[in-house]
């Protein structure tokens, strides 16, 4: 069976005041409601960031109506619960990493690469999945320059490499750590 013709087997939603979340097989969307967008972020089952695009302002609920209306799954409505990234903070070993994106007002506010801040020591640090970095490769053309969109049509998983390191040295000498 093709990608596009998946059937997915059940859905869980959460909905909090301004958030929708969304279980769906071995993925969780997150639509979170901004001034001037709704936030739409992609995790895996271990809360590390996929995907992330501003969509168009609307409930967060409807976003996730909508989008198991499309992939035709029934919803089984559950206690809204945050997604939390099973990972420890660089700086000070704690579990208690939060999203920059999650208390961002509007979309200007949410950084491009996933960052987070530390509730116990307030540090920043950064985790970028080889899943978001193509993504982003793909979805968003216009951070990269001719010389990088061109190679990541001729040699991909190369280039994506070096820009991978290249995103890493330059938020390392901003002060954030990268989490492990
Ligand atoms: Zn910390």
């Amino acid at each position: 069976m093709d990608q596009n013709n998946k059937i997915y087997n059940s859905a869980k939603l959460g909905i909090a005041d301004n958030t929708a979340r969304l279980d769906i097989d071995n993925f969780i969307i997150l639509w979170e409601e901004k001034e001037d967008a709704v936030l739409m972020t992609k995790f895996n089952l271990k809360g590390e960031i996929l995907e992330q695009a501003g969509m168009p302002k609307a409930k967060a609920e409807s976003h996730a109506l909508n989008y198991s209306k499309e992939k035709k799954v029934a919803i089984e409505k559950v206690k809204f619960a945050n997604v939390e990234i099973d990972k420890v903070c660089p700086h000070c070993g704690l579990k208690t990493l939060k999203r920059i994106s999650e208390s961002a007002k509007n979309m200007a506010e949410v950084p491009v690469m996933p960052m987070y801040l530390c509730s116990n020591c307030g540090k920043r640090s950064f985790y970028l999945t080889d899943e978001y970095l193509a993504f982003l490769a793909d979805n968003n053309l216009t951070l990269f320059n001719a010389a990088e969109r061109e190679a990541l049509k001729s040699k991909k998983e190369e280039t994506l490499r070096e820009i991978k390191e290249t995103a890493k040295r330059i938020f390392i000498a901003k002060g954030a750590k990268q989490i492990i």
